[in-house]
């Protein structure tokens, strides 16, 4: 938690029901979240709305790898059209 009392962008109440629901695991490769915030990133997608959707908890490796994924996920039709062809 930080000095204001938010975790992540998300209050710590929303942010403890979500680690219950996750069982206290990374929702992508499922390894133990830790207690320290620092290293837990809150995945969301902004781009639909004024509220942002929270899709889970992942840990701080995962989120990475989840940034690099939806920047190549944009080229995938385009790869399929070229290789369709
Ligand atoms: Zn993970």
């Amino acid at each position: 938690m930080n000095k204001t009392g938010q975790t992540c962008g998300i209050n710590t109440e929303v942010f403890e029901q979500l680690k219950k629901l996750q069982n206290g695991r990374c929702k992508t490769c499922l390894s133990p979240l830790t207690d320290d915030t620092r290293h837990i990133i809150v995945d969301r997608l902004e781009m639909c709305s004024d509220t942002p959707i929270i899709k889970g908890l992942l840990c701080a490796d995962c989120k990475a790898k989840v940034e690099i994924v939806r920047y190549y996920e944009r080229l995938v039709p385009g790869l399929l059209r070229y290789l369709s062809t």
